[in-house]
């Protein structure tokens, strides 16, 4: 991998606590899953290290509050530049951990970059409020106070921009961070250690430890009363046993949790524009974001032209070896991936679905797996229920919007949802009717540092992005004076 890069020295083991670089007792292994090979040896630290580490950063605090929101701005901003002076590098990265298509790759740093860009700015700008007074002598003043020490679990599936837009916000509002990557995919999170000593970042401020041991990481993120604000991304059963151990010491949480988008093609939708959208949004990253798509509905009177449209797209789709040029579709994570998409194709088939397309595993080393169509698609199947993440596209039939908010408001998640539709009267009411955090309407892309992105039901809690985001690292005080 090193001999990939045009700076080899961006390719880091080590964890990076307290502005050093640390090793633990022993080493994991991370692997490519397009090749099956062990691309690095990774430093795993113990608990007690991951201790230290959150000393360290409860340590650094005061002083990083202490700057102005211009400073940490403008360190920052060069945190920013260099992701971007180094974006092949870090694309390269993340593609032979994660699997991703380079050009996908190098989107997600820019779009994790941009979380740093759009934050560091937000710095500048944590206002506080004053309120007239209950009494003529009272002065009320509300001040925004970072929380403390922000720590945060983050999957494989962005390894870096799950991070960035966790860290950048905490950050900016003067909180410091500890970062207890995906065992799948830690090089991606320790670069941005790299990256931020290179800035100038103080030390103690962004750490990053690896732990091969997620439970152990949680547990002392959770119980060590320093940590006072803890943000996960992952799936939602996860997210419960976290929110359970938070509670002991009543810890600020944010949580974005599983999904299970809906994507809904109405009878007046540009097909073509319908079709494009949901390859974008059911096929980005394989399949494997929680706001691809996971159930199409398509109504009755467009659902076969829709199908087959949908068919002529996917069979254009190349699968393949993420740093191989004209790649659209890596593998996924691993087996345990391909199995689930399996189970969901095999439980629709029993129940009467029918495959229109692919559904083959490939015979190659990687955990390789292509796209796959089911039309006849149940409520009773599997994937109505369960998030597939991997590149299976069930297609529901229903007959009018009634129906098809009902069905697709039939789930314990809300994250993202998706329609197409032209009529100006039924898009407003389907917006509004829809029972999730994000409404993409005639697309099927709606991620940007921008807009306030989190779900609502057993999605999660908070949401990340926009100015909202960094409230979820602020404390509010009343300051009540008397002249
Ligand atoms: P995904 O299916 O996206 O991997 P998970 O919720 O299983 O979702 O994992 C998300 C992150 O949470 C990963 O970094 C994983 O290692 C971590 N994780 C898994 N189990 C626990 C746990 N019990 N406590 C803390 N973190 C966990």
């Amino acid at each position: 991998l090193a001999s990939l890069l045009k700076d080899p020295s961006l390719l880091e083991t080590r964890a990076y606590v307290n502005g050093a670089w640390v090793d633990g007792e022993t080493t994991f292994k991370v692997t490519n899953p397009a090749r099956g090979d062990v691309i690095a040896e990774v430093t795993d630290l113990s608990r007690d290290q991951i201790a230290e580490a959150i000393d360290a950063a409860h340590a650094a605090q005061k002083d990083w509050a202490a700057m102005t929101g211009k400073e940490r701005a403008q360190l920052m901003r060069k945190w920013f530049d260099l992701m971007m002076e180094n974006q092949d590098d870090l694309g390269t990265i993340l593609t032979a951990e994660q699997g991703k298509p380079l050009a996908e790759a190098k989107g997600e740093i820019a779009y994790g970059a941009g979380f740093i860009e759009f934050f560091g700015e937000e710095a500048k700008r944590v206002y506080g409020e004053t309120i007239p007074g209950h009494q003529r002598d009272k002065r009320i003043t509300v001040m925004k106070q970072p929380i403390g020490v922000a720590a945060s679990i983050t999957p494989w599936n962005f390894p870096n921009a799950m991070i960035t837009r966790k860290a950048a916000p905490a950050l900016a509002a003067g909180c410091t961070f500890v970062c207890r990557p995906a065992q799948e995919t830690p090089l991606s999170a320790i670069v941005m250690g790299v990256l931020a000593e290179r800035a100038g970042i103080p030390a103690g401020v962004f750490n990053v430890v690896p732990s091969s041991s997620a439970s152990e990481a949680g547990k002392e993120f959770c119980e060590n009363p320093k940590v006072r604000k803890l943000t996960f991304t992952g799936s939602t059963e996860v997210g419960r046993i976290l929110l359970r151990q938070a509670a002991d010491q009543v810890m600020k949480c944010s949580m974005e949790l599983g999904g299970n988008a809906p994507f809904i093609v109405f009878d007046d939708a540009d097909l073509d524009e319908a079709v494009e959208g949901a390859i974008q949004c059911k096929f980005r990253n394989n399949g494997q974001t929680c706001v691809c798509a996971n159930r199409i509905y398509v109504q009755s009177g467009v659902y076969d032209a829709f199908s087959e449209k949908l068919k002529a797209a996917v069979a254009k789709l190349k699968v393949g070896d993420g740093l191989e040029e004209g790649t659209d579709l890596g593998p996924l994570i691993n087996q345990k991936a391909i199995d689930k998409v399996q189970e969901h194709i095999a439980d629709a088939k029993a129940k009467g679905g029918d495959v229109v397309f692919g559904s083959e595993a490939h015979e190659e080393d990687g955990a390789f797996f292509g796209p796959c169509i089911v039309t006849g698609a149940t409520q009773d199947m599997k994937f109505s229920k369960e998030e597939t993440f991997g590149p299976l596209a069930p297609l529901f039939r229903f007959e009018d919007a009634e129906e098809v908010i009902e069905m697709a408001n039939d789930t314990i998640f809300g994250l993202a949802s998706y329609f197409y539709a032209k009529d100006l009267s039924r898009v407003y009411k389907v917006a509004e009717a829809l029972e999730y955090g994000i409404v993409g309407v005639n697309t099927g892309i709606i991620s940007t540092e921008l807009a306030p992105f989190g779900g609502v039901k057993q999605s999660g809690l908070g949401r990340e992005g926009s100015h909202h985001g960094i409230e979820e690292f602020l404390e509010m005080k009343y300051v009540c004076l008397s002249v």
